[in-house]
């Protein structure tokens, strides 16, 4: 909770924070007076892209308000929170082998599988509710001063790699070589030390503005001091506390087995293991409250001990085991606009018109022809903007009707794959079993939030030595820079001091008394849907204004694009120590939720009630070999 140290009249106007000041909003790109040179061509020197005057129809340059975008959820809003049906479809002339609910990763890899199966030849359909394909894997760019900078909009990277057989030959046939897409040690968040690991404390929460160095609360290691808690504008005696809990070491669970020590830890919430093994008071606890918001998209309240510790959150001391010299080893995956360029490299191959040559090398860089994406003369059609409302088995087929630009159209198909989240299914096909429609419900997806601002210059970070900074008072826990990702051809030097697009990540989160997970996670869809455009933008003017400003960051003139890309229905929800009970095996919700029936079956990320990528994958290949065998 905020504590509201500093008086309002001390915090800046709007016009002091220079929001009336035009920066790059919606539909409008700036500093781009390159030769046109058509789309679908992929430019030969790094980062110079070609641009047409068909750019406004170009996603992935819009700013303001982005992810589930103005307009993208009305339909499916008006069938879940107000019960309305559509009926009365114009039915249209055409007829397809496979329809897909979702142009997300799972829907885009279904419709790649489908046809790898059933032949080139196969007729498939794609809808989307959104202006952009790829689901949460999302494309911001920004365009300035003739470079084009490149940033991620909602899915980061490729973690874990023991994916599935299926997985792995899906990337081999797309050319994606994990390894190679290793951006380390050019990029890696800031975990690691010697990058600039750093806490930033804003004067509304704090009473004052302070940026610490050389301290992280995720990746607490043998390798930062505790003296640097001195630093902190917290009381005196909650820095105390924080002192105690990181010099100490013990083992609380001193004599147990390793069985009992795992069920004490998943029993245990995290809050309590702080409070009374870490002897956290309230205050000390509040700088945990939003450290995973990202990496969970949910406070820190909702964890269990274990789950906490997974995430690399402090503890490990307090159970015999010593502090590590820390350097995360994560193994992730990244192209510069994160899985979007999955997405496209999967949308070329399904649809190759959209940018005829572009590789894994190469995709960065790719214009893609948007108008391409639905044509008749492509075996494989992608239609944006259309939001499925109803899909029904019927004589040995599938109707499906969609909404789109206000109209209630319907098409005729073999098959279809349900790939979108499993929340909405139940509202599209209400033919299914109360039972199966329960289990998707059971699935509320957990919001998230990436703001991206692009800034003039990387100058005012390279002189506060930092990539970015956690900020435990904020909206958003982490403020990141996103540069040194040079793969799939494009290249954002770590030396080059000009426009920088920074990543603000986290989630709202829902009011304290809130308490169940579920109703937090609904709590902060609705806080995150409720919040207009210049809400966002005051927020991260707020916190560049304080955490550049000393750095001689004008926050009236630095600030050169905002794009917010809300995430209401963000990761899969998985099943929580603290708040989900054991289910006999094959009964879990999300085993039920995606039986197949009829001709109808079920994929997404929600299917295996884990948030990845190759999740996603796996279960579109599962939906369609349960059409196709
Ligand atoms: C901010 C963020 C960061 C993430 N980072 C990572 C990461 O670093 N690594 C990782 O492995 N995973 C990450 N994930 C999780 C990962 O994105 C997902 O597991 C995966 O991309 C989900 O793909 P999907 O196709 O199952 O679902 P989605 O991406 O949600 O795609 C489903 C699509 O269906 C659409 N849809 C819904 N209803 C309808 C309808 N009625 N009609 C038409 N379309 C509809 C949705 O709007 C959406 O576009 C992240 C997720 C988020 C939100």
């Amino acid at each position: 909770m905020r504590q509201k140290n500093r008086p309002d009249k001390d915090q800046k106007t709007d016009q002091q924070l220079g929001m009336g000041r035009r920066i790059m909003r919606r539909d409008f790109v700036q500093g781009v007076g390159l030769a046109a040179l058509g789309l679908g061509v992929v430019p030969d020197s790094a980062n110079a892209l070609p641009v047409t005057a068909k750019d406004a129809d170009y996603p992935p340059t819009k700013t303001g308000l982005r992810g589930s975008h103005p307009g993208s959820y009305d339909a499916a809003h008006a069938m879940a929170r107000e019960g309305k049906s559509f009926s009365n479809a114009t039915p249209l002339d055409e007829a397809y082998d496979l329809v897909v609910v979702g142009a997300g990763i799972s829907g885009l890899a279904a419709a790649y599988y489908y046809r790898q199966k059933m032949g080139a030849d196969a007729n498939i359909l794609i809808l989307d509710n959104h202006d952009d394909f790829g689901g949460h894997a999302r494309r911001n760019e920004f365009h300035q001063g003739g470079e084009m900078r490149l940033a991620i909009g909602g899915t980061h990277n490729l973690e874990y790699w023991q994916f599935s057989n299926a997985v792995n030959k899906l990337m081999s046939e797309l050319g994606v070589d994990v390894k190679v897409l290793r951006t380390e040690p050019n990029f890696s968040y800031d975990y690691k030390k010697d990058e600039g690991t750093a806490f930033w404390f804003d004067a509304e929460t704090y009473g004052e503005n302070k940026l610490v160095k050389g301290f992280s609360i995720r990746g607490w290691s043998s390798s930062y001091s505790v003296e640097t808690i001195d630093q902190f504008p917290i009381s005196k005696e909650a820095r105390k506390q924080l002192k105690a809990f990181y010099s100490a070491r013990k083992d609380i669970l001193r004599g147990q087995s390793d069985e009992q020590r795992e069920r004490a830890l998943r029993e245990m919430p995290y809050l309590t293991f702080l409070e009374q093994h870490g002897g956290l008071g309230e205050e000390a606890q509040q700088l945990f409250h939003n450290a995973s918001h990202g990496s969970w998209g949910m406070d820190i309240r909702c964890f269990s001990t274990y789950e906490a510790l997974d995430d690399a959150m402090p503890g490990w001391h307090l159970l015999g085991e010593k502090l590590p010299a820390w350097e995360r080893d994560y193994p992730a995956a990244f192209f510069p606009d994160g899985n979007a360029s999955l997405a496209r490299l999967m949308v070329q191959n399904l649809i190759p018109s959209v940018c005829p040559n572009v590789t894994a090398g190469n995709i960065a860089l790719g214009k893609f022809d948007y108008g391409e994406l639905d044509s008749s003369n492509e075996t494989v059609r992608l239609r944006l903007s259309s939001t499925a409302v109803n899909a029904r088995n019927s004589k040995g087929g599938v109707d499906v009707s969609y909404i789109r630009e206000g109209k209630i159209l319907s098409v005729r198909s073999k098959q279809c794959v349900m790939a979108c989240y499993h929340s909405i299914i139940p509202h599209i096909c209400p033919d299914l079993s109360p039972q199966q429609s329960d289990a998707l419900k059971y699935q509320v997806k957990i919001p998230l939030l990436l703001t991206n601002v692009l800034i003039r210059s990387a100058a005012p970070l390279n002189k506060l030595g930092v990539k970015g900074a956690r900020c435990p008072g904020r909206m958003h826990n982490a403020v990141i820079a996103l540069q040194g990702i040079n793969t799939g051809g494009y290249e954002h030097l770590l030396s080059d001091d000009g426009a920088v697009p920074l990543m603000f990540w986290g989630s709202l989160a829902a009011p304290r008394q809130v308490k169940h997970i579920k109703d937090q996670l609904r709590a902060s869809r609705h806080g995150m849907l409720s919040l207009s455009f210049e809400d966002y933008e005051r927020e991260v003017r707020t916190v560049l204004d304080g955490f550049l400003g000393p750095a001689g960051f004008d926050v009236q003139k630095d600030i050169l694009a905002i794009t917010v890309n809300r995430w209401p229905h963000g990761y899969s929800y998985s099943y929580m120590d603290l708040w989900d009970p054991d289910w006999p095996e094959g009964q879990m919700p999300h085993e039920i939720a995606s039986k197949p029936f009829g001709n109808i079956s079920i994929a997404n990320a929600d299917a295996g009630a884990d948030a990845y990528t190759h999740v996603a994958i796996d279960e579109a290949y599962r939906a369609v070999n349960e059409l196709t065998a």
